[in-house]
């Protein structure tokens, strides 16, 4: 058997397991989405969103790129941004990195990538200068990885709230929540890092008073 061919057999053994267990589970499904978070995490495979958070089809809306980045002129994740807080209604967006992140890692050497992956990186080298002092301090390259992912995930959480589109879900609906959570490969664990609330400030220039 080819590997996606095993793919397409376990689905077929998923699919009949879980009618088993609940035989409307899919029927349910079918006429309503609505899920109560907006995941933004990294592409990596060993960071599952809905396996480490014991989740089921139908509770997370999820968007997945490199590094988990919120970038300001990235259509796929402001569409999805967009839906999730206008259309789902989520109440929670979690942006999830995780330690010992490849992208993160990619970012910081000085190899070239070519392009497209160089652009993508820039985003996260630009974390870096904003916080070399901090960075340059650890001596330890793990250490100054496992930093540079945390302040990552917290600069792509004051990305979220640079968007229009949560500041007009904040002062109209006072949601989404916005959490930063890191979770760590060792041991499987989720750590909270960081959490900003509808009406919460960043800096000034940042914010629209038209809304
Ligand atoms: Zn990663």
């Amino acid at each position: 058997m080819k590997p996606y061919e095993v793919l397409l057999k376990d689905n077929k053994a998923w699919a009949e397991k879980k009618l088993k267990e609940d035989p409307d589970f899919f029927d349910r499904l079918l006429h309503v989405q609505t899920p109560e978070f907006l995941w933004i995490g990294c592409s990596d495979s060993r960071v599952p969103p809905d396996q480490i958070t014991q989740t089921e089809p139908g509770e997370i809306f999820i968007h997945r790129n490199v590094a988990n980045l919120v970038v300001n002129t990235d259509v796929n994740l402001l569409s999805v941004l967009d839906f999730a807080v206008n259309h789902l209604k989520v109440k929670h967006v979690v942006v999830c990195g995780h330690y010992g992140c490849g992208g993160i890692k990619a970012a910081m050497s000085k190899t070239d990538f070519k392009p497209v992956l160089n652009m993508w990186l820039r985003n996260v080298k630009d974390v870096y200068r904003l916080h070399r002092k901090e960075l340059d301090a650890l001596k330890d390259e793990n250490k100054k990885l496992d930093r540079l992912v945390e302040l990552n995930i917290k600069e792509q959480m004051m990305n979220l709230v640079k968007t229009s589109i949560i500041q007009r879900a904040w002062k109209q609906k006072q949601r989404p929540d916005l959490h930063g959570w890191v979770y760590d490969l060792h041991d499987g664990l989720i750590n909270p890092i960081m959490e900003i609330k509808p009406g919460d400030h960043i800096d000034d220039i940042y914010e629209f008073d038209d809304l």
